[in-house]
């Protein structure tokens, strides 16, 4: 496990972190197992060949459909209202932003707005400062956070800010979803802990800061404060999303019960994710716009 630079990667047990902050403005971190958590990986079968996973070894002849060809504002609105549906969002906190090709604007959705009542009419397009360019509504300086990270990575069109429950909780612990389920595998390498809390980060150079601390890392959980997912596209960006606070109720849910219990083997995490990311993010998406159309349609107008 690498320490230092802000940023703490997690790819194997569960871990209980303290940081304190030194004299020179570093971050001291003393990490250790949790007891009650204290678990070690399935066994993984010896003598058979394991799958490699992903597109590679099956993908679908034919998927099913949405039904119906859906603009940039439109995805983004479903977007939102599924994410809120799965209890990602807080009432009228944290932004999804979706930059263009060229990182030129961004679309994201306005101040004012709770998650679940957005449409495609009112998400707002902003400069690459944060500034409004287009749409009926303002948008927080707090979308700062996005812009800077957007800077730094290109790949990361789209990026998820909220305070999931579950996340934080487990942010208040000091600890990150272990790899309970195999559904977690799509975090594999990427799950990132940033310990440090500098309050609202309403300025470029504050959301530098984080941008900096946040690193390469995708899936991210912040100390006190709530989770950051990064993607390349919003519908990677959705899955990864929904899957992030769900996974945290679960390792809640263990520590809860105090009971021995397995990690999925790190050895088999990088199929299982190609598995879930390669041929499952269109389907996830397609069942999650389905019924969110079927039940809100006023999501498209
Ligand atoms: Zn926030």
């Amino acid at each position: 496990m690498a320490k230092g630079n802000h940023i703490h990667w997690f790819s194997a047990s569960v871990w209980h972190l303290t940081c304190t902050h030194t004299s020179t403005g570093g971050c001291a971190m003393t990490i250790e197992a949790n007891d009650a958590a204290t678990r070690g990986s399935a066994a993984v079968p010896q003598g058979i060949e394991l799958s490699k996973g992903g597109a590679d070894v099956w993908s679908p002849s034919i998927t099913p459909p949405i039904g119906v060809e859906l603009t940039d504002e439109q995805k983004l609105a479903c977007s939102f209202r599924i994410l809120a549906r799965e209890g990602f969002s807080e009432n009228i906190a944290g932004h999804i932003t979706w930059a263009n090709a060229d990182n030129s604007s961004l679309m994201v959705n306005p101040w004012g707005l709770w998650w679940e009542e957005i449409s495609a009419a009112d998400i707002c397009r902003v400069d690459p400062d944060g500034r409004v360019i287009s749409g009926k509504w303002d948008v927080t300086p707090a979308v700062q956070i996005h812009t800077e990270l957007h800077r730094r990575r290109p790949e990361a069109r789209v990026v998820v800010h909220n305070h999931p429950y579950y996340v934080v909780l487990l942010a208040a612990l000091g600890l990150v979803p272990e790899f309970l389920h195999q559904q977690s595998s799509m975090f594999d390498g990427e799950l990132g802990f940033v310990s440090e809390y500098s309050g609202e980060i309403d300025s470029p150079e504050l959301g530098a800061d984080l941008a900096e601390r946040i690193g390469d890392a995708s899936v991210v959980i912040l100390a006190n404060h709530g989770a950051i997912v990064t993607a390349p596209t919003i519908e990677e960006a959705t899955y990864k999303s929904a899957t992030l606070d769900r996974q945290c109720k679960l390792m809640y849910d263990v520590l809860v019960a105090d009971r021995p219990a397995t990690t999925v083997p790190p050895m088999v995490r990088p199929a299982m994710k190609a598995s879930l990311l390669e041929r499952g993010t269109e389907v996830y998406w397609a069942g999650a716009v389905r019924r969110l159309i079927r039940e809100e349609p006023d999501v498209l107008e």
